[in-house]
């Protein structure tokens, strides 16, 4: 009987990761918009870990419950399913801003609602944030400098944006809300906080997410050719997930209220990329170039200067490491697929 019961409670009784004991003077109350997608899940993870009690927001339009699955039911966790364009009255210590669709198909797909998503999204997270006295980091992107015309880019750096080009909804969707940001600090002494995301890569992106490192990292899988846009002349500058959310933590609890760049250094062509990302499957694709981007930044490169000083922080996950993890991931979510299929 006895028996019985144990294995009746190991069914029923869900084990979760493991989780820090902290103090209640220490525990915050963490909102994180947009904590379903790939980067908040990640926060997610470390948070909850780390103790605090963690509600996401999110609309299920680009992040899965899947996800963050591991944390339903929780105590320090919480799930509310919103679109931020509303109003939302909650009681926090702390707001990661993140909701906002972040791939090009994705952004494009309904270029208004992008608009209203980091505008009147923002709006009301910095409402909330005056009305409830929270701190606001918003999730913001090297996208705000455009087609840059400085190399490397560092926060001084003022852009080179198309206002009316097809990638406009995100990148003024941004700038308009880091604007707000500093527009709330100033007249509502909101406490705020900016990180200038560069292109970030790891496990839980979405597959149709129609990035570079998932769209490469898939075709290889498939034996499908690499569909290199343009020349592949472009570069950009990779990070791994798991240092992002180091250092929006760090950002976050750090006393720097102006914009920071949070990136890996490490630039590459598009070209060595695709190139790259076959040799560490081993694939025998080949690699074709399609039409290029519209409007597509040609070089993109973090100067890491300010968050080094500052924060002391930098990325510590060598491009292999992440890839290779990345791609094991991706290996399970191909399989799964074709099991289904
Ligand atoms: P993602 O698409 O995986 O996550 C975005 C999340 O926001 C999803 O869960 C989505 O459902 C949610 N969301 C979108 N619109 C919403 C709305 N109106 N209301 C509520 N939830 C909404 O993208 P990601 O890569 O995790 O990006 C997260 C944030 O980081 C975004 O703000 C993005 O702009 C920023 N960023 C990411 C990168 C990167 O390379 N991943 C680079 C620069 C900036
Ligand atoms: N807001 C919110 N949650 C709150 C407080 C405000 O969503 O807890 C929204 C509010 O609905 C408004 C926006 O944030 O759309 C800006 O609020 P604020 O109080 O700064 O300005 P006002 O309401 O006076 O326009
Ligand atoms: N890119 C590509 N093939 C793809 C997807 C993207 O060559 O299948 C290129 C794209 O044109 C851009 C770079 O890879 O130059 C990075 O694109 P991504 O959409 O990942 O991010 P972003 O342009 O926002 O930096």
């Amino acid at each position: 009987m006895q028996q019985r019961i144990e294995e009746l409670e190991k069914l029923t009784i869900k084990k979760y990761p493991e989780v820090k004991q902290l103090p209640e003077v220490e525990r915050k109350r963490i909102l994180i918009t947009g904590g379903a997608g790939f980067v908040g899940s990640h926060l997610v993870d470390r948070l909850m870990a780390d103790g605090h009690e963690v509600t996401v927001v999110d609309n299920f339009f680009t992040g899965r419950k899947r996800n963050v699955e591991h944390w339903i039911g929780h105590q320090n966790f919480e799930m509310i399913n919103h679109d931020v364009v509303n109003p939302l009255m909650i009681e926090v210590d702390q707001i990661y801003h993140l909701a906002c669709p972040a791939s090009p198909p994705h952004y494009m797909y309904n270029p208004i609602k992008t608009i209203k998503t980091s505008s009147i999204g923002t709006l009301n997270m910095l409402g909330l944030a005056r009305r409830v006295k929270a701190r606001l980091l918003l999730a913001s992107t090297s996208e705000v400098y455009g087609d840059p015309e400085e190399h490397p880019q560092n926060e001084e750096y003022w852009g080179h944006v198309n206002p009316i080009g097809p990638r406009a909804c995100y990148d003024e969707g941004k700038r308009v809300a880091e604007t707000m940001c500093y527009a709330y600090a100033k007249q509502e002494n909101v406490e705020v906080r900016v990180a200038r995301i560069f292109n970030t890569f790891g496990p839980r992106m979405h597959m149709n997410d129609g990035r570079v490192v998932s769209n490469f990292i898939i075709q290889s899988l498939k034996g499908e050719p690499i569909t290199v846009y343009g020349s592949g002349k472009q570069s950009r500058s990779f990070q791994y997930v798991s240092d992002l959310v180091a250092g929006l933590i760090a950002l976050m609890n750090s006393d720097i209220s102006s914009p920071v760049n949070l990136g890996n250094p490490e630039e590459h062509t598009i070209m060595e990329f695709a190139q790259i990302i076959k040799d560490k499957i081993g694939a025998d694709n080949e690699i074709i170039n399609v039409d290029a981007a519209q409007d597509d930044p040609q070089r993109r490169k973090p100067d890491i200067t300010k968050a080094k000083t500052l924060l002391h922080w930098e990325p510590v996950v060598p491009l292999s490491d992440g890839l290779g993890k990345t791609i094991d991931y991706f290996r399970e979510e191909v399989k799964l697929l074709q099991n289904k299929n």
